[in-house]
């Protein structure tokens, strides 16, 4: 079949393929470690599954208004509002079936034919799908291990021009961990409002951040409200991947442009999942706070025990669920090392190399699992190093 020139650089995430491979062993009778899944290991919160279910049985199982209902948006306005210290009204706030929908849409509306996007690159492998989809043309800026995995800001410098169309960010950051500090969103934002280009903030793991430290978001900067979306969503905060809830916070002209594509694509988000999204963001937040003080138990030994490999180095992260040795000095490709190691430790973890050319040299592991697991994991990876 000939497909469409907008379609063909499509291909699937690196994390499907290795968990394809890895359910093959498994089946085969192989007792397999899962490093690979970029998803919590939690159910969701009880209190947050019984709204759900009980907005079915009230039979809030209808269409809604393809920007979410207005009881989300307003929670979801007042919650942005507080933790990111900006002033969000709910017309500025777009819900979807995931983020990705909001990563996707505001691309789709904004970049023409030919405009470069800038992305980080290792980075979610979603902006270079949706970047090609949009026609754009996309611009790897490489992230700086020895800053945290922020943007090598060189580079930046060096890729920004007058047909920087978008700026994409990704603050704490999938697959690195890294959280990019403040002066260096400064910089980026002073260069975004120097070329007149929009920023697309991803912090769908602003929550999950450690060592006290609070995410930052480049929305708050003067004068850049107006030229940036932010995305976030209940996948990671709240452990609800599968109920498929995110949204996009962005101006309101361009949450009306972006509720004409949802409506005329996915139609709307499912209306119970909006109402265990309410309960998310208003019940309690305990669970969630109990959630990421053991991811930053989980962290502190996955860094020690991959630090302790022959062959790896591993900077400690201060967001999300995943960390990024470095694995130049076992001499391998970050391809062969993981195959190795799937095939001979019966671990799975995905090569860098999944998240652009510059994850080349590191592996990417996620430690949403338990700690016996991750040490298991780790005695497995070393008997075969
Ligand atoms: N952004 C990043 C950086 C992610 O890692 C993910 C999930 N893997 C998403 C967005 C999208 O998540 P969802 O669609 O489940 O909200």
């Amino acid at each position: 079949m000939r497909f469409t020139e907008r379609t063909r650089h499509l291909a699937p995430e690196g994390a499907y393929h290795v968990l394809a491979k890895a359910s093959r062993m498994e089946a085969a009778g192989k007792e397999i470690i899962h490093f690979e899944i970029g998803q919590p290991d939690y159910e969701t919160f009880s209190n947050v599954s019984l709204a759900g279910i009980r907005a079915i049985i009230e039979g809030k199982t209808r269409y809604t208004d393809p920007a979410g209902i207005l009881p989300l948006r307003e929670a979801i306005a007042e919650d942005v509002s507080r933790r990111r210290g900006i002033e969000v009204h709910p017309e500025e706030v777009v819900v979807s079936p995931g983020g990705k929908p909001t990563l996707f849409f505001p691309t789709l509306a904004l970049v023409e034919p030919g405009d470069e996007v800038i992305y980080p690159n290792p980075g979610f492998p979603t902006y270079e799908a949706m970047i090609g989809v949009a026609g754009g043309i996309p611009i790897p800026v490489p992230l700086l291990e020895e800053n945290n995995f922020s943007f090598d800001l060189e580079a930046f410098d060096r890729l920004i021009n007058k047909k920087t169309k978008l700026i994409i960010l990704n603050s704490p950051s999938n697959p690195t961990g890294g959280v990019i500090p403040r002066h260096d969103l400064e910089h980026i934002a002073a260069k975004a409002q120097e070329f007149d280009c929009w920023v697309m903030s991803d912090e769908i793991y602003a929550r999950i951040v450690y060592d006290g430290i609070q995410a930052f978001s480049i929305a708050s900067l003067p004068g850049m409200r107006k030229r940036t979306i932010i995305v976030d969503g209940f996948s990671k905060t709240y452990s609800m991947t599968g109920w498929r809830l995110g949204f996009g916070i962005m101006p309101r002209e361009l949450a009306e442009r972006v509720s004409l594509l949802l409506t005329h694509s996915l139609g709307s988000t499912a209306h119970f999942t909006q109402y265990a999204g309410i309960e998310a963001i208003r019940g309690p937040q305990d669970s969630v706070e109990g959630m990421i003080r053991e991811y930053e138990q989980r962290r502190d030994v996955i860094v020690a025990g991959l630090n302790e490999l022959p062959g790896f180095r591993c900077r400690k992260p201060q967001g999300a669920f995943y960390v990024f040795p470095n694995i130049k000095e076992t001499g391998m490709s970050s391809d062969d090392l993981a195959d190795l190691i799937l095939e001979k430790a019966g671990v799975a973890l995905l090569p860098g190399s999944c998240f652009g050319c510059y994850g080349e040299g590191y592996l990417r592991l996620s430690y949403a699992t338990s700690i016996a697991t991750i040490k298991e994991g780790l005695a497995r990876i070393g008997s075969v190093l």
